[in-house]
């Protein structure tokens, strides 16, 4: 399978060099050609896979020049009993008989981001080898919180690579920012940016395109790529879990096999909701993919009414991984449904970056409309999902499991559709403890208490265990101290490879 650009009719180049090179040259993102089709005889016999199969046999679709045996050692690296506490890795958990929660976050990090980051290191250096390529993989990371814990996770101590991971200081979690600057690992460093996570993608994006900072450092045996959901190995792995999920119900007779179900997606960035997408195109019997916001509603607003504009206030909410007003997967969505005109969708980057927004044309309007239904939920709805699922199911979710669990009230509500629907949720409740034990406990309970405080309770009054990765977090030493300026990430990438 081959992999073209978004913004220009670059030569295709295999997967192995779409994964190493993370953005292509021109600056667009790489997608594959065609999307692969699976036919319902192939979904049938697919339904009875473990986790593991069903990733090999999904990643073997779009990685047509790694080897089998290839992709089964990357495969068997990602998911197992070591890097995820539960055997299914995405489990289904039920909460009433139209709606389930695909649980995400069983990984080493606690959010839906391990799935891909896990993986991903394994393919990339795979990728350099295949590709002769011997440099050394310097991967930078701009995070709104959980990316640069999960890559940081998941590259530590891979040989022939070195991670950067920056982070807006304000814009992350108390456990996230622990996290990060506890990481231990020979090859990683973690840089808090003076600004938010727009300024930290920025930054990030603007080092990538630099060709000239590029060569320098291809002159001393660097290589730049990227971890953030713009580099295709990150999508892939996503695609995997929307077909477990759909087959978990299917072996639990809860729907037929055929039978189509909407997926619900907290949505930031829009690389899990694409994924969805690609299952869908692929052949997965889905109906609406339900795209779900917090106040930073850019994408709800986009898709009502085809106009995209990031010339707003930036809310910072209590699900801060998606506190995101550029949402870069957006430009692959765009690609496809434009038939592939690199054109049109260049047409839209740019005015995207110059303008702050574009509008798209009623017939690429007309088929997102088709196929997305979007929603939003702000902070306050938000605690009073969390809230209500708890009272009414005991489930405790993370806040934004729970911006996607107000966005499906919100669409049956004005639909009244009864497909059965799977909520994906991103993050254990335990990674945004302070909300969440505010949201089941009440202000009182939470008052003078710290996150770590509040991981005990919530796990008193929950019943669910402490994940180990939180675990003990706030006795570990603090090894990064970096800062840098929002316009200075070039150079703290440079002092960093000094
Ligand atoms: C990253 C993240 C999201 C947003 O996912 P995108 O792929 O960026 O749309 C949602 N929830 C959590 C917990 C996340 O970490």
């Amino acid at each position: 399978m081959l992999y073209k650009s978004t913004r220009s009719q670059l030569q295709p180049v295999l997967s192995a060099e779409a994964i190493k090179l993370g953005i292509a040259p021109d600056g667009g993102l790489f997608v594959p050609k065609e999307i692969p089709n699976i036919k319902e005889e192939e979904l049938k016999a697919m339904a009875s896979y473990s986790y593991q199969r069903l990733a090999a046999a999904i990643l073997k679709k779009y990685l047509t020049d790694y080897t089998e045996t290839e992709i089964e050692e990357c495969v068997a690296h990602a998911y197992n009993r070591d890097k995820f506490g539960s055997t299914a890795i995405a489990p289904v958990h039920q909460l009433n008989d139209s709606l389930y929660v695909l649980e995400l976050w069983h990984g080493p990090t606690c959010a839906f981001k391990d799935l891909a980051l896990q993986i991903l290191p394994h393919l990339l250096t795979k990728a350099a080898a295949k590709t002769g390529d011997s440099s050394t993989i310097v991967i930078l990371v701009a995070t709104s919180g959980d990316t640069g814990k999960a890559a940081l996770e998941g590259f530590k101590d891979v040989p022939g690579t070195r991670i950067i991971v920056f982070f807006p200081e304000e814009g992350v979690s108390a456990v996230q920012k622990l996290q990060m600057v506890t990481q231990e690992g020979n090859n990683v460093d973690v840089v808090a940016v003076r600004g938010n996570f727009d300024d930290a993608q920025n930054g990030v994006k603007d080092t990538f395109g630099n060709t000239g900072f590029n060569q320098y450092l291809l002159s001393k045996n660097y290589r730049l790529s990227s971890a953030n959901s713009i580099n295709w190995g990150r999508l892939i792995p996503q695609i995997v879990y929307y077909f477990s999920a759909y087959f978990d119900l299917v072996v639990k007779s809860n729907v037929a096999m055929g039978e189509k179900v909407n997926f619900v997606v907290p949505t930031g960035n829009f690389g899990n909701i694409l994924s969805a997408f690609y299952a869908r195109e692929m052949g997965l019997p889905v109906n609406k993919l339900i795209c779900a916001s917090n106040a930073n509603n850019v994408l709800t607003d986009f898709i009502q009414n085809g106009e995209y504009n990031r010339n707003r206030h930036f809310h910072k909410t209590i699900s801060p991984s998606m506190d995101i007003l550029i949402s870069s997967n957006l430009e692959r969505l765009l690609y496809h449904l434009t038939e592939g005109n690199h054109f049109m969708t260049s047409g839209w980057m740019n005015s995207l970056r110059d303008n702050g927004n574009y509008k798209i044309d009623e017939n690429t309007f007309a088929r997102i409309h088709k196929i997305f239904w979007p929603d939003f939920a702000d902070d306050h709805e938000t605690m009073e999902t969390i809230r209500s699922c708890f009272k009414q199911y005991s489930y405790v979710t993370d806040t934004h499991t729970a911006v996607g669990l107000n966005v499906y009230q919100k669409y049956i509500n004005t639909t009244g559709d009864k497909t059965k629907t799977i909520v994906a949720s991103t993050a254990s409740p335990f990674k945004f403890n302070t909300s969440v034990a505010r949201a089941i406990l009440g202000d009182a309970a939470v008052q003078g208490k710290d996150e770590f405080d509040l991981l005990t309770l919530l796990s008193e009054a929950s019943g669910m265990e402490i994940p180990a990765g939180l675990k003990g977090l706030e006795h570990k030493p603090v090894l990064h101290q970096k800062t840098a300026l929002k316009d200075s990430i070039k150079e703290a990438v440079e002092n960093i490879l000094k």
